[in-house]
This record gives C-alpha cells, sequence and structure tokens, in this order.
C-alpha cells in the first residue's frame, strides 16, 4: 500500500470517528445532524477511494464519484444552518438542479470519461467554494463579531482545505506532492465538529490557537530533524545524527514552545493578550491594596487601559441596607444601585456560578423553550429579567465578588457593546479571578477597619470606664436623694410643682444613666458565653419579658420555624438584641398594628445555614437617608432616643460571627433580620434558654431574668436603672 492509499484509508476512518463523535454528542440540532452527513460523506468518500485504490474495481469509483456528488449537497446545507439567510438562496436552489444532473452523469456509463470527471470535479469544487463564498458574505453581515471571526475562520480553513485538496490532484499528472490535503479536510472537518459543540463561537479561537502552536511546533521540530539527519548526517551516520537531533530538540523543545506560543498568540488573540496583561497588573498591584477606593482606582483603571471592553462597573453590597452599591464605573452610564431584591434571581445565580454571561444566558433560554423544557427557560428569563436593571450593562458579564465565607458581596459587570458574544471562557475566567482577588481586598478592608474602630472602641472604653465612674456614682446619690425626698412624709410639705420636678430629676438621671451605661457596652461590649442556643426559646422568653415593659406593649405575632438548629450565640445578649429591636418596632408602628417575629433556617452561599430571626413592623419604615446611619452610635431621630440600640446590637451580632439586615419598604414598615451561625456541634444540648423553653414555665420570673447589663456598675439607690436601649 502506498502512502496515499494509506492516507485515504487513514482520513477516511478519522472523518467517520468525528461524525460518530458529533452523534453522540448532546442534543441534536439540525446543524449538527447536516454536519454528521457531511463528515460521514467526506469519510465513506475517502475509504471508497481507499478500497478502489487498493482493489481497482470499477464498482468503488463509480461509489466515489456519486459520494463526491454529494458532498457540497450537504455542505451548503450546512453552511446555511451555521448562519441562516434571511430566504432560501438561489445556491441551495442552482445546486438542487445540478445534483440531479450529477447524479445521471455519474451513474451513465460515461462516468470513466476524463469530461464527465472534469464536470464533477469543477461541480464539487464550483458549489463548496461558491458556498464558503456565501457563507462568508453573510457571517460579514452578522451583527455579532464573534460570528464573525468563526466564519472567516472556518471559511479560511475551508479554502485551505480546499487548496491542498486540489492540489492533491496534481499527483494525478505525475507531481511528487505528498497527500496534504486529505490532512487537511480532516483539520476543517474537526474544527468544524468543534464549532457545532461549543455554543460559545469564540471559543474556536482557543482550538485554533493549539492547532497553530501544534503544528508550528511540529514543523519546526520536523525542520531541526532534517537539518541534522539529512544535511549533517549522512546515512552511514545517520544513528549519531538522530541522537544528535534528538537532543538539540530535547534542549530547545521548552523555550521553542514558549516562544511560539507568544507569538501565535501577539499575532492572532491580541485582544486576549492585552486583558490578561491588564488583569495580570492589576492583581499584582491589588495584593498591596486596602482601600476599597484605591482598589476600585486599580481594577477600573487597568480594565479601561486594556480596550477589551468599553464599560465596567463595580457595585459593592452595603451590609446595611441590602442593597449593591455602585463603587465606581466607566463607559455607559451604570445605575446607582441594584436592589437586592428585585436583582436576586441574578445573585441566586452569581451565588451558584461566580459569573453569569448573560447573552449566554438569552440564547440559552430560547434553545431550552425551543426544546420545550420550559421551567429551565423560565429560570433563565427571571434571570434576564433580573438584569434588566442593569441598563446598559444588561448584557454584560456578571462577575460575582466573593467574602471569605462564599456570600456575594460585591458585583463587577463588564460590557463590549461593540460587538455580540464578546467574551470567551478563557477571558470570562480570567475576569472571575479578578473578581475573586477584589473580594479578597474588600475582606481585607473591611477587617482593617474593624481593627482601627477596635483600637478606637478600645480608647473610648477606658474613656467611658472612668466617665462612668466618675458620672454613676454622683449619679446614684442625686437620685437617691431626690428619691428620699418623694417618700409619703417628706412628700406631703412639698408643693404640688416640687414633686414635679423631683420625677423630673429621677426621670433625667434614670435616662443619664442608661445613657452612660450604654456607652459602656458599647465601647467595652460584654463578651457573654457563647454556645449552642435554642433560638426559639429566647424569642418566647423575650416576649414574655416584654410583656411586663410598658414601653414595649405590642400585639406581637410570632411564626417559628419548628426543628429550628441551635444558634452559634449568647442567649443573653441575643435577648438584649430582641428587645432592641422589638421596643423600635413597637415605637415605630401604630398601636393596633402587629409586630411579626419569625425565626427560620436560612441556608448560606458555602453550603452552611445561618439561623434567621427577623423583625418585622407596619410603621413607616426607614427613609434611604437613614438607612445608612441606622447603625451609627448616637444616630437617633426619636427626641429622648439614645441612637445607641442599633449600634449595640450590631457589635453584639458581629461578635457572635452574625449578621444583622435591614429592609424597609416607606410607608410598609421595616424589617430587621438577625443571621447567627447554626452551632458546630447540634448534638451538644442547648446551655442557656432550652430548659426554660416553656413560657408558662418561666411565667413570672421574666422580670427578675438577669440582663447583661446588670454587669455594669449599678446606681446605688432604687430600682436599676439601666436596661437594654
Ligand atoms: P434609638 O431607638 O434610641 O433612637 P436605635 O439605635 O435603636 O436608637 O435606633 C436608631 C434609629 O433607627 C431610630 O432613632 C429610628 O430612627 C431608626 N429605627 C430603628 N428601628 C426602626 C423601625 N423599626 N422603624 C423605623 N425606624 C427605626
Amino acid at each position: 500500500m502506498d502512502l496515499r492509499t494509506r492516507t485515504s484509508l487513514f482520513c477516511g476512518a478519522l472523518a467517520l470517528a468525528i461524525a460518530v463523535s458529533i452523534l453522540l454528542r448532546g442534543r441534536l440540532r439540525r446543524a449538527q445532524i447536516l454536519f454528521a452527513a457531511f463528515a460521514a460523506d467526506v469519510g465513506l468518500w475517502y475509504l471508497a477511494q481507499w478500497l478502489y485504490l487498493f482493489v481497482r474495481a470499477d464498482v468503488w469509483a463509480r461509489f466515489t464519484a456519486v459520494l463526491a456528488v454529494l458532498l457540497p449537497q450537504f455542505g451548503l446545507h450546512l453552511f446555511e444552518a451555521i448562519v441562516p439567510s434571511q430566504k432560501r438562496p438561489a445556491l441551495l436552489r442552482v445546486a438542487g438542479a445540478l445534483l440531479i444532473l450529477m447524479l445521471i452523469l455519474v451513474l451513465s456509463p460515461q462516468q470513466g470519461e476524463g469530461w464527465a470527471r472534469g464536470a464533477v470535479f469543477l461541480y464539487v469544487f464550483g458549489l463548496l467554494t461558491a458556498g464558503l463564498w456565501s457563507l462568508l458574505r453573510r457571517g460579514n453581515q452578522s451583527a455579532s463579531r464573534a460570528v464573525q471571526r468563526r466564519v472567516r475562520f472556518l471559511v479560511l480553513i475551508g479554502a485551505l482545505a480546499a487548496v491542498f485538496t486540489l492540489a492533491d490532484f496534481l499527483w494525478f499528472i505525475g507531481a511528487p506532492l505528498p497527500p496534504v490535503g486529505a490532512v487537511l479536510s480532516i483539520v476543517f472537518l474537526f474544527v468544524l465538529s468543534e464549532s457545532m459543540i461549543r455554543r460559545r463561537l469564540v471559543d474556536l479561537y482557543d482550538t485554533l490557537g493549539q492547532l497553530l502552536v501544534s503544528t508550528a511546533l511540529a514543523f519546526c521540530l520536523a525542520g531541526i530533524f532534517y537539518v541534522c539527519v539529512v544535511l549533517i548526517g549522512a546515512f552511514d551516520t545517520m544513528y549519531l545524527a538522530a541522537i544528535l537531533a534528538l537532543i538539540v530538540i530535547l534542549v530547545l523543545f521548552e523555550p521553542l514552545r514558549e516562544k511560539v506560543d507568544s507569538y501565535i498568540h501577539k499575532a492572532f488573540f491580541r485582544e486576549r493578550v492585552d486583558l490578561e496583561r491588564a488583569v495580570g497588573k492589576a492583581r499584582t498591584e491589588l495584593v498591596h491594596t486596602l482601600q476599597i477606593e484605591a482598589m476600585q482606582q486599580v481594577v477600573l483603571s487597568a480594565l479601561e487601559a486594556s480596550h477589551r471592553v468599553t464599560g465596567a462597573a463595580l457595585y459593592l453590597r452595603d451590609p446595611v441596607g441590602d442593597v449593591f452599591e455602585l463603587g465606581a464605573a466607566f463607559g455607559p452610564t451604570a445605575p446607582p444601585r441594584l436592589d437586592r431584591a428585585s436583582a436576586r434571581p441574578l445573585v441566586d445565580r452569581l451565588e451558584k456560578w461566580t459569573s453569569v454571561v448573560l447573552e449566554e444566558v438569552a440564547a440559552e433560554a430560547s434553545e431550552l423553550r425551543e426544546a420545550g423544557r420550559a421551567s429551565e427557560a423560565e429560570a433563565d428569563e427571571r434571570v434576564l429579567a433580573a438584569a434588566e436593571v442593569l441598563g446598559p450593562f444588561k448584557k454584560g458579564v456578571c462577575l460575582a465578588v466573593r467574602s471569605e465565607s462564599r456570600d456575594v458581596v460585591g458585583v463587577m459587570v463588564i460590557v463590549d457593546d461593540r460587538m455580540q458574544d464578546a467574551f470567551s471562557p478563557d477571558e470570562v475566567a480570567l475576569l472571575e479571578a479578578l473578581a475573586l482577588q477584589i473580594g479578597v481586598v474588600v475582606e481585607n478592608s473591611r477587617q482593617y477597619r474593624r481593627m482601627q474602630e477596635r483600637d478606637r472602641l478600645a480608647a473610648l472604653g477606658q474613656m467611658a470606664a472612668g466617665m462612668a465612674h466618675e458620672i454613676k456614682n454622683p449619679l446614684g446619690a442625686i437620685k437617691g436623694a431626690a428619691q428620699l425626698l418623694s417618700e409619703p412624709d417628706t412628700q406631703s410639705r412639698l408643693q404640688a410643682s416640687d414633686r414635679e420636678f423631683l420625677s423630673i430629676i429621677v426621670e433625667e438621671v434614670d435616662r443619664l444613666d442608661r445613657v452612660v451605661g450604654a456607652v459602656l457596652h458599647y465601647a467595652r461590649p460584654n463578651p457573654g458565653e457563647i454556645g449552642p442556643v435554642d433560638v426559639n426559646a429566647v424569642i418566647k422568653r423575650t416576649l414574655l419579658l416584654l410583656a411586663s415593659d410598658h414601653a414595649a406593649q405590642g400585639n406581637f405575632e410570632t411564626d417559628l420555624e419548628e426543628g429550628l438548629p441551635l444558634a452559634r450565640a449568647d442567649a443573653e445578649l441575643l435577648r438584649q438584641i430582641l428587645i432592641n429591636l422589638v421596643r423600635n418596632a413597637v415605637e415605630s408602628a401604630p398601636s393596633d398594628s402587629t409586630v411579626d417575629i419569625s425565626s427560620r433556617r436560612r441556608a448560606r452561599a458555602d453550603g452552611g445555614a445561618w439561623v434567621e430571626i427577623a423583625v418585622r413592623d407596619r410603621g413607616p419604615g426607614i427613609a434611604p437617608h437613614v438607612v445608612k446611619d441606622l447603625f451609627v452610635p448616637f444616630f437617633t431621630t426619636k427626641p429622648k432616643g439614645t441612637g445607641l440600640g442599633l449600634a449595640i446590637s450590631r457589635r453584639i451580632v458581629e461578635d457572635m460571627a452574625g449578621l444583622i439586615e435591614v429592609s424597609s419598604q416607606e410607608g410598609q414598615g421595616a424589617t430587621f433580620t438577625v443571621l447567627l451561625p447554626v452551632a458546630e456541634d447540634p448534638l451538644l444540648a442547648p446551655r442557656f434558654e432550652a430548659p426554660r423553653a416553656d413560657p408558662a414555665a418561666s411565667a413570672g420570673s421574666g422580670a427578675s431574668a438577669p440582663s447583661a447589663s446588670e454587669a455594669e456598675p449599678a446606681v446605688p439607690a432604687g430600682e436599676p436603672l439601666t436596661r437594654p436601649l
């Protein structure tokens, strides 16, 4: 068997394997079926040719001719399926008419004549060339740059395959050329099959890159081998020359591969190289960045300088307001904030996948609809509807910025509005790595701020302790004296106005004492005793306590999840938080409305779980400008408020490794949500509230229940003045 016969066998087998592989992979669309038919035709054509060369039976020559006649028919329909045209193209009609003529010709006795072969040859190459040309035209008219590029690339490989296959025919006239055309048509088939499998067309560039690198490398190494073995070594020293060649190859392989790789990438994938460089530079700079503003500057200027994207926006989650606030952006005008509630389907998907390429989601949604998988399509459509809030960025790539606990703390959106399908998976992976590092900076900067806050609080704590000592003792004396004067026998000697002044003194001393106690607590909080806590029991008990508190009289409705896991918390401190939240809710809600207290298990992005407690009122809600200051110490909108209740609650929750969230709609009330980590070992018995879980059993003991604030310096006279704020 000569080289040509063997190549036919080899290429035939490969083409059939490619056809089968496409049939085995995934759902079959029209284009894939046509491709399989096209590849099978090529494969059978080579095999028939091989059989003909091998056994020289005329039937195989005829069979080869029939397959050759069918080839442009499959090819034209396939090209049409890759980029469909508006109306049925004339080329298909012409091809249909020619098919009948050609079939008659190849089945007639004249089939073996030179002119008949020439006609078949012209028909095959003419139609395939026209098909490729019209594919190129349609591709160039496409709005998607990725489609344009893919088509150009396919046409280039197709044209090369055609030229070399033509060159193969020179063999008939005695030119000593190796059968390169056959090999190239297999390469063409392979590239085409890749384009069938990958919906993201730009992936082809990666395939092409690998193909080019390997081919260029093979040529370089073959060159070295040729120089060493043929030019330097004569036949008698062949063995030595081969060893020399291999040593040179081994030494040069790595540097050569790197060089070839970098040249080819620079020549063919300029934009990606630029993006890679920009992202790499930004990531190096981010290693030394601690401030959020500096991080935003580094990231956005790197992306802008890369010229690879036309717009980027970075949103960071406001831990308080449950919104993603725009940090920095360039390009089209980005919306100033993303409301977590309305963007939820998008954020949920980001929690799972890290990046969401919105154009891909749209394509997938319509494919799923076509395939009748409505519920999956609806999930995609919900993501797309949520992405509408992104305005000009709604067709971009969304990337999750995650905290250490894998929660989504930010969203980066990137667009390139010059084209569709703008980013290849490789580029998205690069951007994902950047988003990952942004998450690290966000986390570090928050930790740094916490450390600074801790230092500040340590100083404040020292001051507060001194102040508490200086103020609380005289306060106690003032209150004691005022109470002495209020005793019945003294009181009878006082005028009515004096009695009123006395009660004002006692009331204001109480208030001052509370403020001092709260400052002390805020600055040096009771660290509490963290352990497994039955949250439902704490809620029930707190409501019982509040029943005897005239300042927090309200209609409470509870919705407590049964079988709630134990939380990792301190029961006393948790009760203090609840009292603060419920009091605020009662104070802001109309007296006839209810305050809802609920508990449930909430899944976390990292697979773990929170125990969630929500306190919801039907008051006026919280104005957006108030929301951002809610947890700032001494911020209050109440005439007699201290503005420390929420600040303290947040400190306590964070010390217990939890979170506190607020959501509010003006006019419809506010919901404060406390998230506590689930106790690590759920088998441990709750040490705090569980044994007293039955509210009836604990009735009456509520008022005397120890409170965290009792640990503070107490005012000596009268009832304890401190209470949760
Ligand atoms: P204080 O209650 O002493 O003002 P807080 O820290 O408990 O201190 O609350 C700070 C501010 O937050 C309040 O003054 C009020 O404006 C606002 N706030 C807290 N809870 C609610 C709520 N449920 N509804 C409306 N506003 C609230």
